[in-house]
């Protein structure tokens, strides 16, 4: 006998639902507007979906500005470019390691670069910008070779952070329905450094995150990757056959950030530089971007024959969503320079 029950697929009350009864998916597909268009799967007679697209960031990172290397018109070149993109960018995201190098030099060349730094960004920058500290910016922690006894004033993380405007080495912020954390991966080691958070950083992250609406995604940003496959290319195999590369490549608190980061489902996006390399690694829902370097092998051609100078360019949605392309800029290795 025949019911006049409505059938399944009428009771399924969206659209989405009625495909995913079907086993028909909604894919959504990068485009450039603010809200871009989606494309469905499986049904050419969709509605397309839209999701909102709230900042268009371009991430800088490992510029290693000097005066040698022609180095500076590399920096005006790259600032160009973000700020001539036809779909404008809205903030500029820097992880560090601005100049070529303050670690292991004299006063005086520390002042000569961060005045080169100065000079480019107060002529040629107007978007804003957020920097977080390389471990090219701290001031002469390899004393021997920065001529350096440690007391002079500014010495260590305090010159970088004045140079880059910055009160504290970590620090977060909010903007356009995302939250930024901001970390200093640097950390000192004999005359030189490793790649860790130190515990008052590590407890203040997870402070910081649980402050945060578990509605509202989070992008994290640090000068050395959290997780990246870039130190497993190193040439370096140990005597006993084994993978080995230094506690300066990724961070070696690694483990304990990713855990803190599991309790936080809303951390999306983890950005660095360092490596001078570009990877994503997609791990426990966090997406973390190694995007290369603005000076791709100091300002040498490419890093690794893999790396052109570039930088990231990152769209955030108020889904919780991003995209990232590294944008190359036309870079070219001049020896003579
Ligand atoms: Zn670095």
């Amino acid at each position: 006998m025949m019911t006049n029950k409505p059938s399944l697929i009428s009771r399924l009350t969206s659209r989405r639902e009625a495909l995913k009864f079907l086993g028909l998916s909604v894919g959504a597909v990068v485009a450039g507007g603010a809200a871009t268009r989606a494309q469905t799967v499986g049904n050419s007679e969709s509605k397309p979906v839209s999701r909102k697209r709230v900042l268009r960031i371009a991430h800088l990172t490992d510029i290693h500005v000097q005066p040698e290397r022609d180095a500076a018109n590399g920096l005006i070149a790259v600032l160009k470019h973000v700020h001539d993109q036809p779909d404008k960018v809205d903030l500029i995201l820097n992880t560090g390691d601005s100049i070529m190098d303050s670690m292991s030099q004299t006063d005086a060349r520390t002042q000569l670069q961060w005045d080169l730094w100065h000079k480019i960004c107060n002529e040629h920058c107007t978007i804003p910008m957020r920097s977080a500290l390389g471990n090219h910016d701290i001031w002469g922690w390899t004393k021997s070779k920065s001529q350096t006894t440690g007391e002079e004033p500014k010495w260590g993380k305090e010159r970088g952070l004045e140079a880059l405007g910055l009160k504290r080495a970590y620090y977060s912020f909010d903007q356009n329905g995302w939250h930024f954390v901001v970390l200093d991966s640097v950390m000192p080691y004999r005359d030189k450094y490793k790649a860790h958070l130190g515990k008052r950083q590590l407890e203040w992250l997870e402070k910081d995150l649980a402050k945060v609406d578990p509605k509202t995604p989070v992008l994290v940003m640090s000068h050395i990757p959290i997780l990246s496959v870039t130190p497993l290319l190193a040439p370096d195999v140990s005597a006993t056959g084994d993978f080995e590369f230094g506690g300066g490549a990724i961070h070696l608190d690694g483990q304990a950030i990713k855990n803190i980061f599991k309790k936080y489902p809303n951390v999306k996006v983890a950005i660095s530089g360092h490596q001078h390399l570009v990877d994503r690694v997609d791990y426990m829902g966090v997406s973390y971007l190694c995007n290369g370097a603005v000076s791709g092998g100091w300002w040498k051609g490419k890093n690794l024959e893999e790396c052109d100078a570039g930088y990231g360019l990152i769209d955030l949605y108020e889904d919780g969503s991003f995209e990232n392309q590294y944008i190359t800029y036309g870079w070219e290795y001049k020896p003579n320079a």
